[in-house]
């Protein structure tokens, strides 16, 4: 059951360097939970980017100095908002996360106002359609793409697909794509047949109305025939990939046999891929 932790009492004093204060968790499983924190006034960012985050390490047995403990995290929330949303993995023996699933309301974070990557707009060539592949985690650039009104004033149709291994996996996607059909703004660039914008949810192992890695299904031609889609090429569509180093590959090699080709914020071409964690 999704659990939501506000607290109103949040103290304004910085502690640590680059501190930034916690102002929601949500826990989505035993292994999934998103949280925001403040967001720091010069911090200026592209929808899709990331930036380092974590908390002060344990002291130095010897001598009792404290680091950082940093790792790349997925901004989630659109660049217009006020606050930065993170989704993240609870990995139970992680040197980060196996604490920082314990945040709560009014707790500190380090936040470096570096923001960097390549799930970015202007990575990518004008197109008329806009994929984006996720599995798990990997979801959370899109989380911020698919709020940014950007999104919609370039493409005419954006297509999220988003692949875990069971259903409660996906809740944070679905309830977030829910949001922005649901959201004022978005809505009128949506429109209000609301097909512009279209989630593409699969599971490996539970049982739930579309099955499958996400490969297979573009590899066999399903997504294709589901979404009535004959023309998927160089000329029509654009990608943006966030998954595991193998997904990318797999995906990477897909969109190539159909004359996509990889691009930078230096060059920008047909797609462009990003790994949602190293491991
Ligand atoms: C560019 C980039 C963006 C990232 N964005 C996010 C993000 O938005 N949300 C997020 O949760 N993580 C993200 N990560 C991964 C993140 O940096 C950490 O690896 C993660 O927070 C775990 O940290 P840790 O110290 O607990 O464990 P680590 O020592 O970093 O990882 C331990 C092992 O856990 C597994 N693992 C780590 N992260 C994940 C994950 N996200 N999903 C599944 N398995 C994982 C890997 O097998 C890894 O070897 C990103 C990584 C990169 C490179």
């Amino acid at each position: 059951m999704t659990m939501v932790d506000t607290r109103t009492d949040i103290p304004k004093t910085p502690t640590l360097p680059d501190a930034q204060t916690v102002t929601e968790v949500t826990h989505w499983t035993d292994r999934l939970f998103s949280f925001r924190v403040t967001r720091p006034a010069s911090l200026r960012f592209r929808s899709g980017e990331f930036v380092m985050i974590g908390l002060m390490g344990d002291p130095d047995p010897k001598t009792g100095k404290q680091k950082p403990l940093l790792r790349a995290y997925s901004i989630a929330s659109p660049s217009w908002d006020e606050e930065l949303e993170f989704y993240s993995i609870k990995v139970q023996d992680g040197p980060l996360t196996s604490r920082l699933q314990h945040i709560r309301p009014g707790d500190q974070i380090i936040l470096r106002p570096k923001p960097v990557g390549t799930l970015v707009h202007d990575a990518l060539l004008p197109g008329r359609r806009l994929w984006f592949f996720a599995t798990g985690t990997g979801i959370a650039p899109f989380a911020s793409l698919i709020r940014d009104p950007q999104t919609y004033e370039d493409y005419d149709k954006i297509i999220l697909t988003h692949t875990c291994r069971e259903v409660k996996d996906l809740e944070y996607g679905r309830q977030l794509v829910e949001t922005v059909r649901s959201d004022e703004m978005l809505r009128e660039l949506i429109g209000d047949g609301l097909d512009k914008l279209v989630y593409y949810p699969t599971t490996t192992r539970e049982e739930s109305p579309r099955m499958g890695r996400i490969t297979d299904l573009l590899r066999d031609g399903t997504v294709f025939r589901d979404l009535g889609i004959e023309d998927f090429g160089p000329e029509t569509d654009r990608a943006m990939v966030c998954g595991s180093m193998g997904l990318n590959l797999d995906i990477k090699e897909i969109l190539e046999s159909h004359g996509l080709r990889e691009g930078a914020n230096s060059d920008p071409k047909e797609y462009v891929v990003e790994k949602a964690f190293v491991g």
